[in-house]
């Protein structure tokens, strides 16, 4: 077939059955055995009836119009609102069957890069809704209100409005609400980024899992919201169990959402939580994990599977604030963190001293860098933990891990593309797996995964 004549048609009705779930959970069907169409809620095995809403040259997307023939993992949850803004793309899918899905996810990441690894079946969450203890939400002035939620997937300009965020816990949903209702009644300009006028961007709001903490953090564009005294004072008076209020400066004409330039406008500059029994205090700019829960689970198995000694010494690497290694400085004889935003080093030395740990020191740096500074000091490590953003390691880091010779690797990831590409370099380079990639569901109702494996020294 000529390759400028598509197989399909914009707006054209196609029905097929769904052969594959792509990483970002949409559904593919495909038309003519080589284009694929992709769709939101469509899931595997099923025959879906959909319309063409975007034809591309290597493939299209497409909306459901019926489910002609459901799967048996299907469970309509009736929150539509919810795969507009593509925040619970999963939504409509047993909890069962979201476990299920993402270790095949982890398995296919593996077969992709030829490594035939057994991956262990996903480790649920108790609580698969309303666990998230942080969230950023736009704002607009939209049908005569000020309104909250996410943007629409395919309008960028509509915010899908939410009181039930579904994955929020749901003070923060409340939290929102009331801060949202506040600068509604003073009739706070919200920031346009047409007109680069208006001051209001996000609210982000953060809450203690254990402590029951809350911080609000205004995103203003301008240096100073007007009426701010009084709006603090309204959030002070009507947010229960309020720790912190925070300004965030940013005129930035990026996607980023805080910058560094935070002001406290009321109480304490950040809030603190507790994991696995220590006390962490978590900034406005700080990475912390936003499961509580399966988090614990999480750094109680990266232990667990890194086999610790009393005589170790252990890196944490994209430390943030310093979570993995302090949960295991009691463990072992030394701990080595890096972490390249410098607030989240602050506030690991800060835990550090609070949680009273003598055997740990954290740096500010570029963990690749770092890596092969450690490297050349010769630095003894038994063991590293890695826990990368989703790009993964780089081969710098890998290189200078290698040339640190530790016994133990474990590696945790949120992204098994990147994972599996990394450990198949790894074990080119000395190194095998041992037991199986164990995934574990951080991220409920979305399509993200977070595994940890453990890597062992072949000599
Ligand atoms: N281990 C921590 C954080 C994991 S998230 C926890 O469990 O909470 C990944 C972290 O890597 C983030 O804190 C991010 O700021 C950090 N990071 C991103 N790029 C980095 C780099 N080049 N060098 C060091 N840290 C980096």
């Amino acid at each position: 077939m000529p390759r400028n004549i598509l197989p399909v048609k914009l707006n054209e009705i196609k029905e097929g059955v769904v052969t594959d779930i792509l990483h970002n959970g949409m559904g593919v069907i495909m038309v003519d055995q080589h284009y694929p169409v992709k769709l939101v809620d469509a899931f595997l095995g099923e025959k879906i009836r959909c319309r063409l809403t975007q034809v591309d040259r290597l493939s299209a997307y497409g909306e459901v119009l019926t489910v002609v023939k459901p799967s048996a993992d299907r469970q309509n949850q009736n929150k539509a609102y919810l795969l507009e803004a593509g925040v619970a793309p999963y939504v409509n899918l047993s909890y069962s069957g979201q476990l299920k899905l993402k270790r095949r996810q982890v398995e296919q990441a593996f077969a992709a890069v030829d490594l035939k690894l057994p991956v262990a079946a996903t480790i649920g969450a108790d609580q698969p809704t309303h666990y998230r203890n942080k969230t950023v939400v736009p704002l607009k002035n939209q049908n005569g209100h000020l309104t909250t939620g996410f943007f629409d997937r395919k309008n960028k300009d509509t915010i899908v409005p939410m009181d039930d965020y579904y994955l929020n816990d749901p003070i923060i949903d409340q939290t929102i609400g009331i801060v949202r209702d506040i600068l509604d009644q003073f009739k706070t300009p919200i920031y346009n980024d047409v007109t680069k006028q208006g001051a209001m961007r996000y609210i982000m709001v953060r809450r203690g899992y254990y402590s029951q903490q809350v911080m609000v953090v205004l995103v203003s564009h301008l240096a100073q919201i007007p009426d701010e005294a009084a709006i603090a004072q309204a959030i002070v008076e009507q947010v229960p169990a309020l720790k912190s209020l925070i300004l965030n400066h940013n005129p930035r004409q990026t996607s980023q959402q805080l910058t560094g330039d935070n002001r406290v406008l009321w109480g304490d500059a950040a809030i603190h939580d507790q994991l696995l029994g220590h006390d962490f205090v978590i900034g406005p700019n700080s990475f912390y994990q936003v499961n509580p829960k399966t988090t614990e689970v999480l750094y109680q198995l990266a232990a667990q599977m890194g086999e610790l000694k009393a005589s170790d010494h252990a890196i944490d690497a994209y430390s943030g604030i310093g979570t993995i290694g302090l949960s295991i400085a009691d463990q072992v004889q030394q701990v080595y963190g890096v972490e390249v935003v410098e607030r989240a080093v602050e506030d690991a030395k800060i835990n550090i001293a609070q949680n009273q740990i003598k055997n740990a020191q954290y740096i500010a740096a570029d963990a690749p860098v770092q890596m092969e500074k450690w490297r050349d000091e010769n630095l003894p490590a038994d063991i590293i933990f890695v826990d990368p953003p989703r790009r993964g390691l780089t081969e710098t880091l890998m290189d200078a891990m290698v040339y640190l010779n530790p016994d133990r690797v474990v590696y945790v990831s949120c992204n098994p593309v990147t994972m599996a590409r990394d450990i198949k370099y790894m074990t080119e380079h000395g190194y095998q797996v041992q037991g199986p990639i164990q995934p574990l569901d951080q991220f409920p109702q979305t399509a993200h995964v977070e595994c940890v494996a453990l890597l062992v020294n072949k000599h």
